[in-house]
């Protein structure tokens, strides 16, 4: 990933089967294999591979887990985005906030039902969206003629972003909450888990998130009994009372039975996944907080740490950060780049609202922030590495 020099690249194929895993996925499936062989072998024995028995039993242990009323799994995030905004009847003349800073699909679905997506700016300690920024992007949307309908939440990097000041925001103007959770379906915010904390959560299973399975999934979380209803029509093809009964427009997007056996297997070690998370954060954030400025969680929220990302002074060069560390056997990885405001799909919707005007914050972040590596298994000893060779790269830099 890192456009490293000749010298630099030859080096890293050569130490490549010392260069750490930057989410070791490899040590979680040796820690789990055996129950998922079994549970897969189920699933195969039974032949259910579509909306098997696990599918339900997987929404059912969500549920549990989570606290919200309904589960509805599907495809993918990307999906459990797309069809919440088709449950609320989102379309075409309809504007809904986003964060700029965060992972494409949250502003690709709003654009996809037809939709403008209205970019916020992010607060610099929490990676979040700026609950301040979204009364003046509302007062700005108004004025364009533009009609905000709700307001997509991110927990970015895993952290609950601050709902309190979000809701009061919401209610006061009438529109609805979506938490994009895909990054953060296990954290809490004031003892609410995810899932609770807005009038519909969403999640990945992307094997990367912090819950992942060994493909695509994802899943819906709600407390309305029409909306889960809307959405396992939705789910199917917008089936009325069987799937060849179609009473609106729908989409595919079902969870693999494989997917939710993989899921159920993985979610009785995620509690302590989470722990082991939180004690690796708490690592770094002591070993590097006198280099570089860390992650800032609430007193009041727990995150389960989808990324640890630092944020470097501006007079370091990142890029050699991330070679000098990638030479050293460490990855590391941008997350993201360019905010999607920024972004040439995306570019034309934030000029029709707001002109030329910039989104200061998530600007700088996306030129100084770095993530890390994290799972449940980077271990004391590698995040001693890791820092190490952080505070090297740093100090090297300063000095040139
Ligand atoms: C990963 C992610 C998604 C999309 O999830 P997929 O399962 O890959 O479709 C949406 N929003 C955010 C913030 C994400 O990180």
């Amino acid at each position: 990933m890192a456009n490293c020099n000749q010298n630099n690249n030859t080096d890293v194929n050569k130490s490549s089967a010392s260069c750490m895993p930057f989410i070791d996925l490899a040590a979680q499936q040796k820690n789990i294999r055996s129950g998922i062989d079994i549970a897969i072998k189920k699933v195969l024995d039974r032949g259910d591979y579509v909306m098997g028995e696990e599918v339900f039993d997987l929404e059912r242990a969500l549920s549990d887990f989570c606290g919200a009323k309904y589960v509805v799994s599907c495809a993918n995030g990307t999906d459990a985005l797309e069809m919440s905004l088709m449950a609320l009847g989102v379309g075409v003349g309809d504007a809904v906030l986003v964060p700029s800073f965060t992972f494409t699909a949250t502003a690709e679905v709003v654009a996809s039902v037809g939709a403008t997506p209205v970019f916020i700016d992010s607060l610099w300690d929490s990676y979040n969206i700026d609950p301040e920024k979204i009364v003046s992007a509302i007062e700005a949307s108004e004025k364009s003629g533009l009609r905000i309908v709700g307001l997509i939440v991110v927990d970015l990097f895993g952290a609950p972003a601050d709902y309190d000041a979000i809701r009061d925001i919401a209610s006061s103007y009438g529109i609805w909450i979506i938490d994009d959770a895909a990054q953060s379906f296990g954290a809490s915010y004031k003892g609410e888990k995810v899932g609770t904390l807005a009038d519909i959560s969403t999640t990945s299973f992307f094997p990367a998130k912090p819950l992942g399975c060994y493909g695509d999934g994802g899943a819906i979380f709600t407390d309305n009994p029409e909306i889960a209803s809307v959405l396992r029509s939705i789910r199917i093809h917008g089936k009325g009372s069987n799937k060849y009964d179609n009473v609106r427009v729908g989409v595919n997007s079902r969870l693999d039975t494989i997917q939710a056996a993989i899921l159920l297997q993985k979610l009785e070690i995620f509690p302590w996944e989470i722990e082991e998370r939180n004690k690796i954060a708490a690592l770094y954030n002591e070993m590097l907080y006198e280099y570089v400025e860390t992650p800032t969680i609430r007193d009041d929220a727990v995150s389960v740490w989808a990324q640890y990302t630092i944020r470097l002074p501006e007079s370091i060069n990142r890029q050699a950060v991330i070679c000098a560390l990638k030479e050293e056997g460490v990855p590391s990885v941008v997350y993201y780049e360019k905010p999607l405001h920024a972004q040439q799909a995306y570019s034309k919707y934030h000029e029709s609202v707001f002109g030329n005007r910039a989104l200061a914050v998530c600007e700088k972040l996306s030129r100084v922030v770095l993530s890390l590596p994290m799972s449940a298994y980077v271990g004391q000893t590698s995040a001693e590495k890791i820092c190490a060779s952080v505070i090297r790269a740093i100090k090297q830099q300063s000095n040139l």
